[in-house]
This record gives structure tokens, C-alpha cells and sequence, in this order.
């Protein structure tokens, strides 16, 4: 058997963080198992769904690299399928027509309250000899069994049993005759093979009755796994501020595809001990039944860690190429002035994030406007001593990093001064930073002429050196 995932967003805003990790899950149990993952927009809720949303969820996805093999579907699409089903579960006496008024719903609500009862559709008009009336038009309902329940294995929160007593003659068709979501679902996971719901455990209480609908359809129930929800590191609900943003918003923040996927798959499964892995060992390694029934917690000192990790070990030019942009947003242009994939090197260590990154990568191309604070603390009449003798050491040198070291200890020995007092303002004067990596190595890069240049007009203009 071909193992058949899916996943089945509804487009009604951004892809986020617990999104993402349901198809996460679903995707890699389907290349785990060299299965099939297939995408389906579930756009029903036409009030409330949107391309900018379709197109948000496609790009998270690309983004993350989980890729599909079947779709992207359109529940839209498949109206006529639906009806052609609404039709066969009433001529098989499964569905049938439901007349009852929203104000006759209320009514049989509020005596069921009253009696201390679970407020729930009565079944009026499952069996009902009365002639409908002319004026109304009506839902059509699923005959859920009245007796018996509904159990399933659930792949991660184990045996669920449900009894059909519990369960009402669900809508499957609005007045208006458009399918309820709990009927397009079992249409699509039917029509399109799927063998294993992998899902948000939102969804944990409608599976009885999809099951059920399944079974009148006779069609064969999947398996079902139903992931727990990511609450924030407090146990609080997951909140924009905890890190329920869009997924595009953590590229936007700086994070790398594969350290957010090392993340995700880390919520709710492990494997022992091992906190970064390849998403190749996470496909070979993942498997349900090490999922967590329990919700997961959001830690973002991990996700920001784990994202440094990502950052030194990424190759130099894919570096360059996602700082790129990134300057240039800024004004920066990056093709002229030191090889970028050199400065991210030098920079990867001390980076979390590319925007640190990007920040950090700005003075090697353009010095940057200094703190007044700074300027008055480094930028003394003594250091302007200090950094005139310099430039002159400087003039004479080759321009690599041990002669740039050893030109400063000189300095720095001839003044009797400490190395900061000699780093410090040569720091400030070439970059407008006060911290920057190696300074000689930060020099070395930047290159000969435009260190001298940048020295000799902060010399000349700056009002801390006049
Ligand atoms: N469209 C549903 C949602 O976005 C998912 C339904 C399902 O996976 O069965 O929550």
C-alpha cells in the first residue's frame, strides 16, 4: 500500500508556526515512507478565504522545503463532486432533508438546557412522514448511527472511543445548498486515497463523525493522527508575541528554512538526546509513534540557538546570497568592496540571526554614523595622536592581516598604551562601530585604500578629533 498524506489548509490568513508543523509531520511520514504528500486548499469559507492567503501558504511551504506531490486542490473546484455525493447518501437513506427553522433550532436548544441536557439536533426530520413545508429550504443532514460508537486508534493520542449517542445528524449541505467542511473533508480524503489524516488535534472531534460519514459512504477509513497544539514556553496560549507569527515573518526576522523545520520537528518529537539534525535524518528518524500526545512548548532561545548553529555551518555563498538582498534593502551595494561570502564568513560566528548578520556586514562597505556618546568616549585629542601615527605605520605596510596586527602592537608599544586604546578608536573610525570582529582581520577586508580613506576623513571631520 502507498502511504497517502495530506495536508489541508484553510486560506484564511498566513501560514503559521503550528501550521507548519502539522505539514511538517504529514509530509515526513510520507517521505519517510516513500509515500505520496498531497496539498488541498480547503477555500470553502468564501467569506473568509484569499489568494494573498493561498499564495502565503504556497510560499511558507517552498520556502520550508516541503514540497508536494499531488495538488495544490481547490475544494472550490470540486462543488460538483460534492453534490453528486449529497445525492447518493439520499438516495441510499443516509442524508435527508432537515426543515426546521433557526428559530425551532433555538427553541429545541433552550429546552435541552433546561432538561440538563447537551444541546444537540434532535433528528425532527430524520425519519419524518410530514410534508415539508413550501417556504422553507432546507439543510440536508448526515443520519449519523443512533446506536453503538465510533472507536479509532489514534496514531498519537492512542484509542478514542466515542459514543454515537453523543453525536448529532451533522449538516452536510447549507440551505444554500453548499457542503459542510466536515463533508468536504471525508469527500476529498476518500477521492483522493488518503491513508493517513495527519492534523491538528483541533480537528480530534470531528473525526467520529467523518468516520462515520466514511462508513455509510463505504469507503475505508485512514488511519488517524491528531498532533498536539505548541502553547509559549509559559504554558500560555501561543500569541503573536510568543511566536505565532507567519512563517514568512521568520524569514523576514533572519531565520534559515532548516533551522526552523530542526525546530519544528523538535515540538512534540525526539529523537534521544539529538538537537540539530539534517532534514534528511529527521524523514529517516521521524515516526508517529514518537510523537508527543502532550502539547509542546515554544522556546525561542532554542529556535534562536538553534538558528546560530545553521549560521556557522551554512556555505559561505548561499550566505552571501540571502545577505545580498538584504543590504541592498538597506542601501547597500555588496558587489563592490570586499567578496561578501568573505565577510559573512567572518561574521557567522557571532550571528544568530542574518539580520544581525546584515547589520553587521554594513561597514564593510559603508562606514556607519557613530554614537555621540562613543565618540566623545573614544575619540580623545590622545587617541587622534594614536591614530595619525597609525595611518603614517599603515601608508608603508603590505595590507594582510598579520602585518595590520603587527603594525598596531607596534603602535601600541610605542605609546606605552593598552591595545583597546589603539583598537577601539581605529574601530570607530573605520566602521562607526564599536564592535566588529577581529580588527584586523575586519581591516584586511575592508581593504588598504578605503581604511585609509576612511581614517583620514574621520581625522579631518570628526568634532571628538579636531
Ligand atoms: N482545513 C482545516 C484547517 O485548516 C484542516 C482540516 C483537516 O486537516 O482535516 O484547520
Amino acid at each position: 500500500m502507498t502511504i497517502r498524506t495530506r495536508f489541508a489548509p484553510s486560506p484564511t490568513g498566513f501560514l503559521h508556526i503550528g501550521g507548519a508543523r502539522t505539514a511538517l509531520f504529514s509530509w515526513a511520514y510520507a517521505r519517510k515512507n516513500n509515500g505520496k504528500f498531497i496539498l488541498r486548499i480547503e477555500d470553502t469559507d468564501q467569506v473568509r478565504s484569499t489568494q494573498a492567503s493561498v499564495d502565503a501558504i504556497l510560499n511558507s511551504l517552498k520556502w520550508l522545503g516541503i514540497d508536494w506531490d499531488e495538488g495544490p486542490f481547490f475544494q472550490m473546484q470540486r462543488m460538483a463532486r460534492y453534490q453528486e455525493v449529497i445525492r447518493l447518501l439520499l438516495k441510499i437513506n443516509q442524508a435527508y432533508y432537515c426543515y426546521c427553522t433557526p428559530a425551532e433550532l433555538e427553541i429545541m436548544r433552550n429546552e435541552q438546557i433546561k432538561a440538563g441536557l447537551k444541546p444537540r439536533y434532535n433528528g425532527l426530520w430524520r425519519d419524518s412522514k410530514v410534508s415539508p413545508p413550501a417556504d422553507i429550504k432546507p439543510v440536508i443532514r448526515f443520519k449519523n448511527p443512533r446506536e453503538g460508537a465510533v472507536t479509532f486508534k489514534d496514531l498519537i493520542k492512542g484509542s478514542i472511543t466515542v459514543q454515537n449517542s453523543e453525536l448529532d445528524d451533522f449538516i452536510i449541505a447549507r440551505s444554500d445548498g453548499t457542503p459542510t467542511y466536515n463533508f468536504c473533508v471525508v469527500v476529498d480524503d476518500w477521492d483522493m486515497e488518503i491513508t493517513h489524516v495527519i492534523r491538528g488535534d483541533d480537528h480530534i472531534n470531528n473525526t467520529p463523525r467523518q468516520i462515520n460519514l466514511l462508513k455509510a459512504l463505504t469507503a475505508p477509513t485512514p488511519e488517524y493522527a491528531h498532533v498536539p497544539m505548541i502553547l509559549a514556553n509559559s504554558g500560555e496560549r501561543l500569541s503573536k508575541r510568543h511566536g505565532a507569527v507567519s512563517v514568512m515573518q521568520y524569514e523576514a526576522d533572519g531565520y534559515l528554512p532548516e533551522a526552523l523545520i530542526n525546530f519544528l520537528a523538535r515540538l512534540s518529537w525526539g529523537h534521544g538526546d539529538d538537537e540539530i539534525f539534517s532534514v534528511s535524518q529527521f524523514i529517516e528518524w521521524f515516526d508517529l509513534s514518537h510523537v508527543n500526545s502532550s502539547p509542546a512548548r515554544f522556546n525561542f532561545d532554542k529556535l534562536k540557538w538553534l538558528n546560530q548553529q545553521y549560521i556557522k555551518t551554512a556555505d559561505a555563498h548561499r550566505l552571501a546570497s540571502l545577505i545580498q538582498p538584504r543590504l541592498a534593502s538597506c542601501g547597500i551595494d555588496s558587489t563592490s568592496g570586499p567578496l561578501l561570502s568573505d565577510v559573512t564568513n567572518l561574521l557567522r560566528d557571532r550571528a544568530s540571526l542574518l539580520t544581525e548578520m546584515t547589520e553587521a556586514a554594513i561597514p564593510f562597505y559603508s562606514p556607519v554614523e557613530p554614537d555621540l556618546k562613543d565618540v566623545i568616549k573614544y575619540l580623545t585629542p590622545d587617541a587622534k595622536v594614536l591614530m595619525n601615527d597609525l595611518l603614517e605605520r599603515f601608508k608603508t605596510i603590505d595590507w594582510n592581516r598579520e602585518a595590520i596586527h603587527s603594525t598596531i602592537t607596534e603602535t601600541v608599544a610605542c605609546h606605552n598604551v593598552n591595545f583597546g586604546r589603539v583598537a577601539m578608536p581605529l574601530r570607530m573610525l573605520v566602521t562607526g562601530a564599536t564592535q566588529t570582529p577581529a580588527i584586523d582581520a575586519t581591516l584586511e577586508l575592508i581593504g588598504k585604500n578605503e581604511v585609509m580613506k576612511r581614517m583620514g576623513e574621520r581625522l579631518l571631520s570628526w568634532p571628538g578629533c579636531s
